[in-house]
């Protein structure tokens, strides 16, 4: 029986080490801040800012909630950031995206001082990552990490493999392991023979975006399975595709007329040996991993 790597559980931990540096830090004189900046009225968006700035409370990091309408432009955003840059208990900056379409997203971005920013995302911390000299790394890899490392699971020497190279989750996650000592190997659209290729992960990452992607036959037994993906499917003739006889599933996706799964077919879990469940997997480790760059970012920046 496939074991379950139970985000919520490893979450819990990482958010209480992080209160326990925090209070170290008080006594210092010294509070961790974020700010969380929100743009338009994304719902999906909504619910995870709000989500962290609750988070912020209970690990006794402080928080500025920052809200900008659909309309707002890059140069309104630039000059946010900028005060941002400038604000002593500011010690970093989350920009919520997705952003309009009308914002320049990447000059956004790259305006948050590299030492403020905690999602990782700029070119000067992606570079630094590259290079092993990780300052602060991108929440959801660092957390896919975490939940190998806290699980037992070996990454050295082990084939890790990586479906999607995005800036924000596959490229940084294969860094990370290759860091770890792994063998890594990156997948994307235009790889050939998917399938032939993954069976052979003794750790597969899946960042895809689409639902269920990785199925049974692409996946080796007793293999690792961390799936990064969040998909909302609403369609029938889909969940049944997913999770047809699956009383919990259904009694939910009835009351909510929706449900969440992964990039990873339900079906291939069967087969791991370890497996990160959707939900109740890596998405719980993103905001966890945010609050610990906090901590990481408040302490960098007073040489500590
Ligand atoms: P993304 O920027 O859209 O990247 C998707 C990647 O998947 C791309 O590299 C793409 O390849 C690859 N891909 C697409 N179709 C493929 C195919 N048929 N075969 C092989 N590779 C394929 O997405 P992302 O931001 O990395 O996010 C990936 C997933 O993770 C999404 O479901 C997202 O919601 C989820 N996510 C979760 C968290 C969390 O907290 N758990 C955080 C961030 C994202 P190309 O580069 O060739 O186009």
């Amino acid at each position: 029986m496939a074991r379950i790597l139970d985000g919520a559980a490893i979450a819990a931990a990482i958010k209480q080490e992080v209160a326990e540096e925090v209070r170290a830090l008080a006594a210092l004189g010294i509070r961790p801040g974020l700010a969380a900046v929100l743009v338009g009225s994304v719902a999906a968006s909504e619910i995870y800012v709000r989500n962290k700035v609750r988070i912020c409370a209970e690990v006794g990091i402080y928080s500025d909630l920052i809200t900008r309408p659909e309309t707002v432009t890059t140069a309104e955003l630039l000059e946010l950031v900028a005060s941002l840059n400038a604000r002593e208990e500011i010690d970093g900056i989350l920009i919520q995206l997705p952003l309009p379409v009308q914002v320049d997203v990447k000059s956004v971005l790259d305006s948050i001082l590299p030492a403020k920013d905690v999602d990782g995302l700029h070119p000067l911390n992606a570079g630094l990552l590259q290079a092993g000299r990780t300052a602060l790394a991108p929440c959801t890899p660092a957390g896919v990490i975490e939940i190998l490392k806290r699980s037992q699971i070996p990454i050295s020497g082990r084939h890790a493999i990586v479906v999607g190279r995005s800036d924000l989750v596959g490229k940084p996650a294969a860094m990370l392991l290759l860091h770890q000592n792994a063998t890594v190997t990156i997948c994307h659209s235009k790889t050939r023979d998917l399938g032939a290729i993954t069976r052979q992960a003794d750790i597969l990452v899946a960042a895809i975006g689409r639902a269920g992607f990785i199925t049974p036959e692409m996946v080796k037994p007793e293999a690792t399975l961390i799936d990064v993906g969040i998909n909302r499917i609403t369609e029938r003739a889909e969940f049944d595709r997913f999770f047809a006889g699956n009383a919990k599933r259904e009694a939910a996706f009835a009351k909510n007329g929706s449900t969440l799964v992964g990039d990873i077919h339900p079906k291939a879990f069967e087969l791991a040996g370890a497996y990160t469940p959707v939900p109740g997997g890596v998405g719980l480790l993103t905001t966890a991993m945010l609050m610990a760059n906090t901590v990481r970012a408040a302490k960098m920046r007073r040489g500590l």
